[in-house]
């Protein structure tokens, strides 16, 4: 279709940041997340850290899809050089010369169009990225925050729960709790889990009975062990135990979730991709709350089918990190209570912003809390700042 004076797409670029962005997962100082924490490969020894098996060569890259009006809406996700490939050099056909307020026609096109090579991962994250970009595009030429084209707000300030090591130090900024990383796991034996749940004692302690917390897993368990770790943290009151085991084991999930005491919840979903994953989630019963990355799942279009498909199931969306893309989407459901927020700082315990130096006047929460007001620029609200220099490694 053709409206609103016939704004187009003129022009779709995708690129890694050469410099001026700063990633979580690009850094040189000592930082927490590059310390001991479970994840799949833990099981072989020397795979203590994300970055011992390249998790660090995930590397953030930027879809700028620019319209012949010249706004520029930009979509962020994480494969480096070859997610920019997949955009650049099949994708973009479905974009150029195209209507963003086509946007979800345009993406079922790139799903139809990478079924045969895609359906998860990278493939999903060049999809996401450009429905992203899409959606912030959208916004800018009607100028409007995403949250209005969405429909609206539902309320006027935000709570966040801050992802992290230091639970003292952020309830201590004001965060309604915080979820930890779990350093052991199974190969690490009985001794792991004493420590694991040490750290969960301890956490308790420093930020007080009616603070959420939670234990961030990251697909590193087996059924037996996720299960002792859930009496454990159970008997401390926390709220929740995240991607238990990996993203595909939903007949293993649902067992956990059968077992698992009363009163702790199960999530998973940030490694899930597209509608079809997290129906399988919901109608497994997997889970008490999904967690699409809308930088992963797919974008805004998908998360919003997952979201409507999720709620019509009584299960809980609570949407990881990726900053302003899940905050106005939070902002305007009411089943969502809260947002997630990743210390990114080295110590995390200072509130810095997610994408680091890459955009101008990324909105964080202050005191734990966000204004709607710091969502009020057209779009998303993102613009690169000046001083980064992007390389598109395949423009044609
Ligand atoms: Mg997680």
């Amino acid at each position: 279709m053709q409206r609103r004076g016939g704004a187009r797409v003129a022009a779709i670029r995708a690129s890694v940041v050469a410099s001026g962005g700063v990633d979580p997962r690009e850094r040189s100082e000592a930082h927490w997340l590059d310390g001991r924490i479970a994840t799949p490969m833990s099981v072989y020894p020397g795979y203590e850290t994300t970055a011992s098996f390249g998790l660090d060569t995930y590397a953030t890259f930027v879809v700028e899809v620019e319209a012949t009006t010249g706004e520029i809406g930009i979509g962020l996700s994480h494969g480096g050089a070859p997610a920019c490939w997949i955009v650049e050099q099949h994708l973009a056909r479905f974009v150029t010369g195209r209507d963003p307020d086509d946007v979800a026609v345009i993406t079922d096109q790139l799903w139809r169009a990478t079924l045969h090579y895609g359906r998860k991962g990278l493939v999903v994250n060049a999809i996401s990225a450009i429905d992203l970009a899409l959606w912030d595009l959208r916004g800018k030429l009607a100028g409007e925050p995403v949250h209005a084209l969405l429909g609206g707000a539902v309320r006027d300030e935000l709570s966040f729960y801050a992802t992290g090591p230091r639970p003292d130090a952020t309830r201590q900024l004001g965060f309604i709790g915080a979820k930890l990383p779990l350093a052991y796991g199974p190969a690490d034996g009985d001794d792991g889990l004493r420590r694991n749940l040490e750290q969960a004692a301890s956490a308790r302690e420093a930020v007080g009975d009616d603070a959420l917390l939670a234990f961030d897993c990251w697909m590193a368990l087996d059924l037996d062990y996720a299960l002792r770790l859930a009496d454990g943290v159970a008997a401390l009151g926390f709220t929740w135990l995240e991607e238990c085991l990996p993203p595909d084991d939903y007949a293993g999930m649902a067992e956990l979730r059968r077992r698992a005491p009363r009163g702790l919840r199960l999530t998973t979903g940030e490694h899930e991709a597209g509608f079809d994953g997290f129906r399988l989630l919901v109608d497994m019963s997997c889970c008490d709350a999904v967690q699409p990355d809308l930088r992963w799942c797919g974008g805004l279009t998908e998360a919003l089918r997952i979201a409507a498909y999720a709620d019509d199931h009584a299960v809980q969306v609570l949407p990881h990190v990726s900053s302003v893309y899940a905050y106005h989407l939070v902002f305007t459901r009411p089943a969502t209570p809260y947002a997630e927020f990743l210390m990114s700082s080295p110590d995390g315990t200072t509130v810095q912003p997610y994408f680091g130096a890459l955009l101008v006047d990324e909105p964080v929460p202050v005191g734990g809390r966000m204004r709607l007001s710091a969502l009020d620029r057209p779009g998303f609200g993102i613009e690169l700042a000046p001083g980064t220099r992007l390389e598109r490694p395949f423009d044609p």
